[in-house]
């Protein structure tokens, strides 16, 4: 029952890549250590570096995307970085190795009034250093690291005023994870927010899909892998994605509305805050008139290709909401573009290369995905086929080092058409373990299918031997020979993967089929503060995801929750529960509890029949139904299998 409040959020994202070239700069690959040749050899680099020395222009002078100094722009580095910068075994993309080389800690500072405390974690918090106080976008995704970078901006710049101020920019976590290493007192701060943000945080952290998403992020961002060049390299938005102390404050201060605006003056500084609907749908951006400075939270996805779908699983991210919310960037016409994630871009002409290239990356891939559906494209033809134009292909900020147009492309066939491709074999294929039986069969056994594996393998064609080692693994799950094979082909595959979430997942997938995954590293999201956000009645109606169908198949009673003054309460119908908000039947018991102890039943802390004992709980009607109510639901899984099936 645990995992039913467990909390998903993600992240959505974009990487890095480069645009109007200067010449060159494809050429060079800053600071990025020798690799094995062998696995990459013929690999391009197909996006300029802009390596933080590059994008700095320290070494080479560059003016492209940054000008410093010049434009009141300063980069001080603290030291240190969170990504695997070295690949001494030749296990690394030369592309994600090169996006590694730009995720050094510091802190941007721009005309000594906007800070951007950089490298620390997925997420860069932005200061602003008002009149009497700091007002600070996005506080990062877990309070240890806020702290962390915090101390660095107090210790740089000597600035001891407090946090006045504090925006979520949406409700994914790593947007407002780290809030309590801020150390400030609730009450005291504005937090602004979307009017759906606290609903949007609840739909998507308790009980519905919680459970499966916890786990795909597990493979997606690496969090079961070393941070090695063997393992997990970068978070893609940022050096690394660790949120150890997942912390919320709920806002206070909200822009209200579908595209809804709110102007506000907080510490003497002017701010228009823009619901711009995006990679999230409560997503909102900031405006400085004052500076003509753009803070674009994460409509732009930092220096990535944008994450119009996430591999780890999310509803449909529609293309058409998403650039249009850019064009409306585009008419602010600002200087600077600040961002959740990724540098500053600094001076006019670049901001709006950056925010054109990006919205014609988007509306790119769905115009062309429509289109070739429109002439019978079929999801995996989509992966093949949409491919951006050269000018895009190659700009800075549309690498495909966390959102991919591979798996965009195909998202928007499924979005638009939903997943029958067309073929009605496909409608009720033979099962997966069955089908390979039989072809394992027909192809004469599993060591026939093996040695065909084995071939393709030296040739290179690890795809095609990982497919042939599937069908060899289902005629036995638990034959580990050809499941260490596939695992060792994963492996290939993921190294050559310049894309973080596709890199970690075969690399985690690998660890499963070899028996070496270490699951007690698992990203914890049963946070305190978020499930204090819930309430009583959430919890309860939480439940019926869990539900049992067999064993309630002839049962029809329902069983009310009284909390206070409030009754819920949960019927068991042949095998459908149905939530009651409120409730005023004839219920077959009643059990009064506080939400404390409702918590600790459902987290298996608390013994129901202890508890009434005591007179914590108190129970009227038939008490036979309590124990028979608990035991009608099951609990999700702790160690789901991905891989090996
Ligand atoms: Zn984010």
């Amino acid at each position: 029952m645990k995992n039913i409040l467990i909390a998903l959020m993600m992240i959505a994202a974009a990487s890095t890549s480069g645009c109007s070239d200067p010449a060159g700069v494809t050429d060079r690959v800053d600071g990025v250590s020798p690799v094995d040749t062998d696995r990459f050899e013929g690999v391009e680099i197909t996006i300029p570096p802009l390596s933080h020395d590059y994008y700095l222009g320290i070494n080479s002078g560059a003016t492209h995307y940054w000008h410093g100094e010049d434009r009141d722009t300063r980069f001080v580095r603290t030291g240190g970085s969170y990504a695997v910068t070295d690949d001494p075994s030749g296990t690394v993309h030369p592309d994600l190795l090169a996006h590694s080389q730009k995720m050094d800690s510091g802190i941007f500072v721009i005309k000594d009034k906007y800070y951007k405390l950089y490298g620390y974690g997925l997420t860069s918090a932005t200061i602003i250093d008002g009149d009497d106080g700091l007002i600070v976008l996005d506080p990062m995704e877990t309070a240890n690291r806020m702290r962390i970078a915090m101390a660095e901006f107090r210790k740089l710049t000597g600035n001891k005023k407090p946090v006045k101020g504090i925006l979520y920019s949406h409700w994914h976590m790593d947007h407002f994870g780290g809030v309590r290493g801020l150390d400030i007192i609730a009450d005291d701060v504005i937090i602004v927010a979307h009017d759906t943000f606290m609903s949007n945080v609840r739909d998507n952290t308790m009980g519905g899909m919680g459970p499966a998403i916890g786990f795909r992020v597990d493979y997606s961002l690496g969090s079961l892998l070393d941070a090695d060049s063997k393992g997990r390299i970068n978070g893609g938005l940022g050096p690394d994605f660790l949120m150890t102390e997942l912390t919320l404050i709920e806002p206070n201060t909200f822009v209200e509305g579908h595209w809804g605006t709110l102007d506000l003056t907080i510490a003497g500084v002017n701010m228009h805050f823009a619901h711009i609907p995006s990679e999230s749908s409560d997503e909102v951006i900031v405006y400085f008139e004052d500076d003509n400075l753009l803070w674009g939270a994460e409509v732009i996805q930092g220096e990535s290709y944008p994450n119009l779908h996430t591999i780890r699983g999310t509803r449909f991210r529609d293309p058409q909401n998403w650039y249009p919310g850019i064009d409306v960037m585009r008419n602010y016409d600002a200087d600077i573009l600040m961002l959740s994630h990724g540098r500053p871009v600094v001076g006019a002409e670049h901001v709006e290369d950056t925010l054109t290239a990006y919205r014609d990356a988007i509306q790119f891939t769905y115009d062309q995905s429509v289109k070739a559906i429109n002439n019978g494209a079929t999801p995996e033809d989509l992966i093949r086929d949409i491919t951006l134009p050269k000018h895009l292909l190659a700009h800075p900020w549309l690498g495909n080092f966390y959102g991919d147009i591979r798996h965009s492309a195909k998202q928007v066939f499924t979005g638009e058409l939903g997943w029958f491709d067309g073929d009605p074999t496909t409608l009720d294929p033979i099962h997966s373990g069955d089908a390979s039986k039989r072809y394992v069969e027909l192809m004469g056994g599993t060591e026939t299918v093996l040695t065909a594996a084995k071939k393709a393998a030296d040739a290179g064609d690890y795809q095609w031997a990982a497919e042939l080692a599937t069908h060899a693994i289902r005629v036995d799950l638990n034959n580990m020979g050809p499941r260490k094979f596939k695992a060792k082909m994963l492996r290939e595959l993921g190294y050559k993967e310049p894309n973080i979430n596709w890199r970690n997942w075969y690399l985690t997938s690998a660890a499963e089929l070899d028996g070496t995954i270490d699951r007690s590293r698992k990203v914890d999201l049963n946070a305190p503060d978020i499930i204090a956000t819930y309430t009583e009645g959430q919890l309860l109606a939480a439940m019926r995801f869990n539900l049992n169908a067999e064993r309630t198949a002839n049962e029809h009673y329902t069983v009310a929750f009284r909390f206070g003054d409030k009754v819920h309460a949960m019927e068991i119908r042949r095998s459908v529960a149905e939530f009651h908000d409120s409730y005023s039947g004839e219920p077959a018991v009643t059990i009064a509890l506080t939400k404390d102890l409702f918590l600790g039943v459902l987290m298996g802390k608390v013994d129901l029949a202890n508890a009434t004992e005591e007179g914590l709980i108190e129970v009227s009607g038939d008490a036979s139904v309590v124990p028979k109510f608990f035991a009608s639901f099951d609990t999700p899984t702790d160690a789901p299998v991905l891989t090996v099936r």
